[in-house]
């Protein structure tokens, strides 16, 4: 049968041979020794020599599921804090003070405020610490609420990135933003970047001014002055990346709320049952029926 296959398929002519030979190169399918190199290749494949390229390609991928697997973990596993899920894509502190505000429980009496003056000294027109009060409504059909201000040392704060010498930054020990008043120039460039108007240039140093959680009392293991006045116990001042702390349990189990979160800032202050209707809000030409009173630069708008 061979013997007929080779008669049938001879060549007859060098015309002949060299077509098959042409044919031979072109034809589907390994050539012995192609097959052989495939054959080693794919033994290569499975064996402990692979090529660089392909060996990294494989280690970043295994690595990368690894990575995934542990965050999915971690996240069941009670790690992942408060911090960690509202604060901005640079926040990796672990600690992160903060402070919850219950309006319910605000009266709107002040004694933060002075409480805050006291502590700093804060000239007559300015405040570090403040409380709105929110009028609606016609008579007799009025309401009023309070909404206690102060700085939210947001997680993504702009005054920081704008500060031209860096006197204003986020402290890495505990996320709360301070001013360092030996680098500050007074160019008020924070000023204008808060959207929470929580920064003032105070007329007696030339600095930018704003409230810093009371540092120097939190240092001796003591709460912010506003906190430890307050005489509803509306403010709750404690660790954010601690979900032990009160202040943790708080925004956890209650509807909590913060000041213009479009802003993208992230603040760490946090309201309960605030009205968050602000000045800007009672400018616009179609609310008719509120008023923001705020004693926030009083002097200033005479
Ligand atoms: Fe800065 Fe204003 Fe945010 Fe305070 S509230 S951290 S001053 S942007």
């Amino acid at each position: 049968m061979a013997q007929i296959m080779t008669e049938n398929h001879s060549p007859e002519t060098e015309a002949d041979q060299k077509q098959l030979h042409q044919d031979s190169s072109n034809a589907a399918g390994p050539r012995p020794c192609q097959a052989m190199s495939l054959q080693e290749t794919v033994s290569h494949d499975r064996d402990d020599q692979q090529p660089p390229a392909r060996r990294g390609f494989l280690t970043s991928i295994i690595a990368g599921l690894m990575m995934a697997v542990a965050a999915i973990a971690t996240s069941l596993g009670g790690k992942w804090t408060l911090a960690n899920v509202n604060n901005g894509p640079n926040n990796n502190r672990r600690k992160q003070y903060g402070m919850v505000i219950d309006v319910r429980r605000c009266i709107g009496c002040h004694a933060c405020s002075v409480a805050c003056k006291s502590e700093f000294d804060v000239p007559i027109g300015e405040n570090r610490s403040w409380v709105e009060y929110i009028e609606k409504g016609v008579y007799p059909n009025v309401s009023r609420s309070f909404l206690p201000r102060l700085c939210n040392h947001c997680s993504e704060p702009p005054c920081v990135y704008v500060c031209p010498t860096n006197a204003t930054y986020k402290r890495e020990e505990d996320g709360i933003v301070v001013v360092d008043q030996g680098l500050c120039i007074g160019c008020k460039y924070c000023i204008q970047a808060c959207p929470y108007d929580a920064r003032f240039l105070n007329p007696i140093t030339g600095w930018a001014d704003k409230c810093d959680f009371c540092t120097h009392r939190v240092a001796k293991g003591l709460e912010p002055s506003c906190v430890s006045t307050c005489v509803g116990a509306a403010r709750i001042f404690g660790d954010l990346g601690d979900l032990d702390s009160e202040i943790s349990k708080l925004v956890a189990k209650n509807r909590v709320t913060v000041l213009r979160r479009e802003m993208g800032t992230f603040p760490n202050v946090y309201y309960i049952a605030a009205d968050h209707t602000d000045e800007l809000d009672a400018r616009r030409p179609e609310v008719q029926t509120v008023r923001v009173i705020t004693n926030r630069r009083h002097q200033k708008r005479r």
